[in-house]
């Protein structure tokens, strides 16, 4: 097959949609692709900024009938691997927002983060279910499953979308629910962007009502204790408790509190929802675990579920790198103490252990495809990705992993997955059976592969590299192979 690019192709591109179209030349470009994380360059052909539905309709028929691969971007807080050449579809202008209070709903754009939601919906006492940070698109999140930090009371935000609306690879808008295109609402729930371009989602909200939450930090040192007591600590939880702890090398940077700033620490987090007194009675052991050096712990407004795991929130270079284990046992403490645990130097920022379970292990009808159900915490680490400590990541990552290994699940969370090495890692968030559904749905909406960007099954049958630059440097009319 044959594809052709040009410069009057771009011009028909802009006369057939409302948002602006970006080629590497122009100066808006750069910012459009930009991702939340920095370490992660994206460099498509073209970018184009959808307004609505229609945008993103038009943008893909015009893609497909070029031949070129479509990617799509919201935030880029889930950039962990370059996307390179094709069109990038940009959502973030796309930010329609409205809540049913009766019906507790909430309707979001594809380009709405959880903070928007999260402040309307306090209007009307009522919360969506966010992550660890409210920056995050609500639909990237949610396709990948979402999980939230009271998931242990109510499971994965996927387990409460009503609809999704999806333009697939023909330009074709269809409304997705549990009965029309059944098949497709489940794999959209855990599919991430396989199936197409999602464009709007309604989903269920809940009483944000009675919550208590917030964070414990311990030095370093305390890491053998703490560490032990989390682990005797978790399997008394009840589902209206979630929590997680996390080793933390903080930088020595401004935007890090004074008594915490270059330190090495340890920081419980903690999430309840129901008698506030019970909550405060629940945490308790771990109030004695060890020496406390801040205790931010205590009632919570649903608006401030950011300061519970304090995530960045401004953009910053990062190499991720996440996955299940189904338990903690002595040699997995061993394994956590030997690579993070107090004398260690590690260029891991941040390694988190979250503990899951509760409403999280239940399919709301077990036809989804999202990864972790049955796993007992998600273990994910984080470091700054600038050279030189970039080159030395994968090496860190790998030999963490191996020692975790004997706990490890064999499936991952997508949303935490992180940089993928190559197509096996690709696909690894999703168990053989759910990679088999989606290469049969892809089939039949995306027989191209053409959304073969980021998480995706199958390897691509689009040509990656029709370079735009190529049809500038041959005069603006060329003819590109594929
Ligand atoms: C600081 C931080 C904290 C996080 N905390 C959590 C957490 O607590 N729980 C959790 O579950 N996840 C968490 N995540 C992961 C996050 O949910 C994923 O990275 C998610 O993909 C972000 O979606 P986005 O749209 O904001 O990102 P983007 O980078 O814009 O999109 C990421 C991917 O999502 C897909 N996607 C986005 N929009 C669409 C669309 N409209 N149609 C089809 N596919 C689409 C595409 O595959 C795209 O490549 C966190 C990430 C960060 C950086």
């Amino acid at each position: 097959m044959q594809s052709h690019a040009s410069f009057s192709d771009v011009s028909e591109l802009q006369l057939s949609v409302r948002g602006p179209v970006f080629t590497p030349a122009d100066p808006g470009f750069a910012p459009e692709v930009a991702a939340f994380n920095l370490s992660t360059q994206h460099q498509p052909d073209l970018a184009f900024g959808a307004l609505d539905a229609e945008d993103v309709s038009a943008a893909i028929r015009w893609a497909a009938e070029r031949g070129m691969p479509v990617s799509v971007q919201s935030t880029g807080h889930g950039a962990t691997n370059a996307i390179e050449g094709g069109l990038l579809i940009s959502t973030r202008r796309m930010l329609e927002l409205s809540i049913d209070p009766l019906e507790k709903t909430a309707r979001v754009g594809a380009g709405v983060r959880w903070k928007a939601v999260v402040e309307l919906a306090a209007t009307f006492g009522l919360m969506g279910l966010c992550g660890s940070t409210t920056d995050v698109g609500v639909v990237g999140y949610t396709l990948g499953g979402g999980l939230p930090i009271l998931g242990r009371k109510y499971g994965f935000a996927s387990d409460h979308v009503i609809a999704f609306e999806l333009v697939t690879a023909d330009g074709t808008q269809r409304r997705v629910t549990k009965d029309e295109n059944s098949e497709l609402f489940y794999l959209l729930r855990g599919g991430k962007g396989n199936l197409g371009i999602v464009t709007a989602m309604e989903f269920h909200l809940f009483p944000a009502a009675d919550l208590y939450a917030g964070g414990m930090y311990f030095d370093g040192e305390h890491a053998p204790e703490v560490l032990r007591a989390f682990r005797e600590w978790v399997p008394s939880l009840p589902v209206d408790a979630s929590a997680s702890m996390a080793f933390l090398r903080l930088p020595d940077m401004e935007m890090v509190p004074e008594p915490l700033r270059g330190k090495f620490v340890i920081h419980l987090r903690y999430a309840y929802q129901g008698d506030l007194a019970t909550a405060a009675e629940v945490l308790e052991p771990m109030r004695h675990c060890a020496p406390f050096m801040m205790d931010a712990t205590g009632p919570l407004d649903s608006t401030q579920f950011d300061t519970i795991h304090q995530d960045p929130d401004q953009p910053v270079p990062v190499r991720e790198h996440g996955f299940l284990l189904d338990r903690l046992d002595d040699q997995a403490e061993d394994a956590l103490l030997r690579h993070f645990g107090p004398g260690v130097e590690s260029p891991v920022l941040l390694a988190e252990l979250r503990l899951l379970g509760g409403a999280l292990a239940k399919s709301t009808d077990g036809e989804d495809i999202v990864g972790g159900r049955d796993a007992a915490f998600s273990f994910f680490m984080g470091a700054i990705a600038v050279p030189p400590v970039l080159d030395i990541l994968p090496g860190v990552f790998s030999a963490v992993h191996e020692d975790l290994r004997p706990a490890a699940n064999a499936g991952t969370f997508v949303n935490l997955h992180g940089h993928f090495v190559d197509a096996e890692d690709r696909e690894r968030p999703w168990l053989p059976s759910a990679r088999e559904r989606l290469r049969k749905a892809k089939a039949e909406v995306d027989p191209k592969n053409m959304f073969s960007f980021g998480h995706v099954v199958g390897l691509p049958v689009i040509d990656q590299t029709v370079l735009l630059e190529d049809v500038v440097t041959a005069g603006g009319d060329a003819v590109l192979n594929n």
